[in-house]
């Protein structure tokens, strides 16, 4: 979450000298952030029995969850996405470019250092393995995963 806010600052400086648009800014800062608002989906899905609050972020970092979805996390809405900036005139508006950038800035961070499976950003990979979240995490991951739980017993 703090390397979000990091990169969001920054990114969002190069977009309001891009467009000259507080707007755009602002919007890309926001998406840059906000998008992780979709873990809150796959937690209360996952603790649906014990919820417990404090445990959200121990969850994302070190966990293993059962399943998980992130809909907002996918590359599929970038391409859409690109795709409709380019063939659209009318789309190309500061705040929607602004939008963009933070899109797919927060998932390029993503998909860089969170070390999950190569392909775990795509929604089709996880909708095509049930969202199981073991196939999300990829192998190594998932070991490390189930090694920290068993050391803290
Ligand atoms: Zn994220």
């Amino acid at each position: 979450m703090p390397k979000h806010v990091i990169a969001s600052v920054i990114v969002s400086a190069l977009v309001w000298w891009w467009l000259r648009s507080s707007a755009a800014a602002l919007a890309c800062f926001l998406m840059g952030v906000f998008i992780d608002l979709d873990h809150i989906v796959d937690f209360i899905y996952n603790n649906r029995r014990h919820f417990r609050f404090h445990r959200f972020f121990v969850a994302f970092e070190f966990e293993v969850m059962e399943n998980i979805f992130v809909f907002l996390h996918s590359w599929e809405f970038a391409v859409i996405w690109l795709a409709l900036l380019l063939c659209v005139p009318d789309v190309r508006q500061p705040v929607v470019l602004g939008l963009f950038v933070g899109f797919v800035t927060h998932l390029g961070l993503d998909n860089l250092f969170n070390r999950h499976a190569r392909w775990a950003y795509f929604l089709f990979y996880r909708l095509r393995h049930d969202f199981v979240a073991k196939y999300f995490y990829g192998a190594r991951e998932y070991r490390k995963r189930l090694k920290h739980i068993r050391c803290r017993g």
